[in-house]
């Protein structure tokens, strides 16, 4: 079969020839309809710090699938061939104090498929049978694939208790435009969206935000105390990973609301602990993953009751042969999210 691999330390991956992976006694194997690029992968291909300490090379890369499954294991009883099926990518010990706590989202000896282990940019990928999520028929396959970013972006607002609220989502990119439909489909008032890029500004537009800014250029405390008449917003979910961002953010709050963080910042942030969060009574929660598998159910509703629409946030398609295109198009951040077809 043909997969993406990550060969080689350094920048760049390499379209290879290798063996069909055989499932493990617990594990099922999918022919991969539609996989597409997360961020993360972006990190892989890049080979920044994060990857460099994580991922052992030679590997599969890709973590986001919607697929058929052609085998299963011989422990595997619940999933069967034939199934139409997407993954959730954290895999979890089932042992540990979160886990034996219901909070496997939170799992202290996480692995994440594609990461940790072969991936799914190629025809077949293995996954582990208790990983596996079982799509509703009625959804396409190219939708499917979202599902575990778009679990992000549901965790992240589902935080915030946004009906009949104002909002500020601080970075549009793939999981900060996914936020935006999910904002409004749990009944949001206002969506205010702060992103840089040109591109992701006008696509966020496009897809449901009220009002939108570049944080570089204007006023986002202006805008924030214009449209919310001076109370400011009672939820920032934070998804840019930006240290700006982030205390900017926080700085929005109207007294007694909510950040929630989804980005990953590369370095230690410098926040306005006393005044912009202690004396605000402003509560910030950190989010990891998605609610397992609370999360997963939630966006097969919004789907499959039409709540949402992925559609505009899926801005390119390419054979999986040109995925140097994709991870040219996320270097430069002219994108939505990025469908890759074997
Ligand atoms: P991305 O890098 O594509 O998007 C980030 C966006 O933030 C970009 O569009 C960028 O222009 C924008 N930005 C930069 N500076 C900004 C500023 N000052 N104000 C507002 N926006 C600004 O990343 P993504 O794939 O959309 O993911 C978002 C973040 O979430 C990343 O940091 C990613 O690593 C993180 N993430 C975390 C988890 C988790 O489990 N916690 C899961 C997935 C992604
Ligand atoms: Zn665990």
């Amino acid at each position: 079969m043909k997969a993406v691999v990550k060969t080689q330390p350094g920048p760049g991956a390499e379209m290879k020839e290798v063996e069909i992976p055989k499932p493990g006694p617990n594990q099922v194997l999918v022919k991969v309809k539609t996989t597409s690029i997360c961020g993360s992968d972006y990190h892989i291909y890049s080979w920044n710090k994060w990857a460099e300490n994580n991922v052992n090379i030679p590997q599969i890369m890709g973590h986001e699938l919607a697929g058929d499954v052609v085998e299963v294991g011989e422990n595997v009883s619940l999933v069967k061939v034939g199934d139409f099926v997407s993954a959730e990518t954290h895999i979890i010990c089932g042992h540990c104090y979160q886990c034996k706590t219901g909070q496997y989202h939170i799992c202290v000896n996480t692995k994440i498929l594609g990461v940790h282990t072969d991936g799914v940019f190629a025809d077949y990928a293995v996954v582990d049978a208790s990983n596996i999520w079982k799509n509703d028929s009625s959804i396409l396959p190219e939708y499917a694939s979202i599902q575990e970013p778009l679990g992000n972006a549901i965790d992240t607002i589902r935080a915030g208790n946004v009906s009949a609220k104002n909002i500020l989502i601080t970075g549009a990119g793939p999981a900060g435009l996914l936020s935006i439909p999910v904002a409004k489909a749990f009944g949001a008032s206002q969506v205010i969206v702060s992103e840089p890029n040109d591109y992701r500004r006008e696509l966020s537009k496009e897809i449901g935000a009220d009002h939108v800014i570049n944080p570089i250029e204007e006023s986002l405390e202006d805008l924030v105390n214009d449209t919310t008449g001076g109370i400011g917003v009672d939820f920032v979910a934070e998804m840019s990973g930006n240290p700006t961002a982030i205390s900017q953010g926080l700085k929005q709050i109207t007294p007694g609301g909510s950040m929630a963080i989804l980005g990953l910042p590369a370095e230690e942030v410098k926040l306005d602990l006393t005044e912009d969060l202690i004396f605000k009574g402003v509560n910030l929660i950190g989010i990891t993953g998605r609610e397992m598998f609370k999360t997963w159910y939630i966006a097969r509703r919004l789907l499959k009751e039409n709540m949402i629409d992925l559609e505009p946030i899926i801005t390119h398609r390419f054979p999986l042969e040109d995925f140097n295109k994709g991870m040219e198009l996320m270097k430069s951040g002219n994108c939505g999210k990025i469908i890759l077809l074997p």
